[in-house]
């Protein structure tokens, strides 16, 4: 089966010159040139990628990655972010906000193909967890539902078990509060209060894992992260 590309980008010749190498490589495309279309075409559409213009009129790219990220229909569809701008800062606002990769234009289309297969390559292999997971100290046994640190087992509640393995899945990916609140208690519309709860469960967590977890599971001002080197 193709594999389908989101567009988002409102310059016609970028998004004509992306379209044509992007069929050329075998694969299907899709386009939008504001943030809003594009984040009901992710929605309804179901892309295995989305190249996504920094430059946008209304929403710009990190509104739109940060609300693709978010919304648990679309948030692991890869994102690579394209950008006039070289400045690092951009860089690393949009890799915090879960963006997978990041092209500086002008680019050539080579280069950007190259990059869109790699990406949907890692994705590919993040989606096959293997059962039993082991990061310095810490094994996490999947379908057991066991952790432990140090060979020790630790009781985890099953919201603890699943916010760890939630993170797991991303490993290496910020994923938002909000995003954490639909996937683990199914709130569509989180106010502050729910927010907290995650921050909360975080919190018992990390303090239940000890050392393997405050090296791992990462605070960001966004939200959380879990780190799988060593
Ligand atoms: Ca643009």
């Amino acid at each position: 089966m193709k594999e389908k590309i989101l567009i988002v980008e409102d310059e016609k010749d970028i998004v004509k010159m992306l379209e044509y190498n992007l069929k050329k490589e075998g694969f299907k495309t899709l386009s939008d040139r504001n943030g809003e279309d594009a984040l009901d075409s992710a929605k309804k559409e179901h892309p295995d990628l989305v190249v996504l213009d920094l430059m946008l009129p209304g929403m710009d790219g990190f509104e739109v990655c940060k609300a693709l990220k978010a919304d648990s229909k679309t948030s692991a569809i890869p994102i690579i972010m394209l950008t006039a701008k070289s400045q690092e800062s951009d860089k690393v606002v949009g890799l915090e906000l879960g963006a997978d990769d990041y092209v500086t234009k002008p680019f050539s289309p080579r280069e950007l193909v190259a990059r869109i297969k790699a990406v949907l390559r890692r994705a590919k292999e993040k989606d096959k967890l293997p059962p039993i997971i082991k990061v310095g100290g810490l094994t996490v046994d999947l379908s057991k539902i066991e952790v432990a640190v140090k060979g020790k087992p630790v009781e985890l509640t099953s919201k603890e078990f699943e916010l760890l393995k939630t993170l797991i899945k991303a490993r290496g990916r910020v994923l938002s509060r909000d995003y954490l609140l639909d996937a683990i208690w199914g709130f569509d519309q989180a106010a502050e209060i729910q927010t907290r709860t995650v921050d909360v469960h975080v919190r018992t967590l990390r303090k239940k894992l000890k050392g393997e977890a405050e090296r791992n599971v990462t605070v960001k001002n966004y939200g959380y992260r879990f780190d799988d080197e060593e």
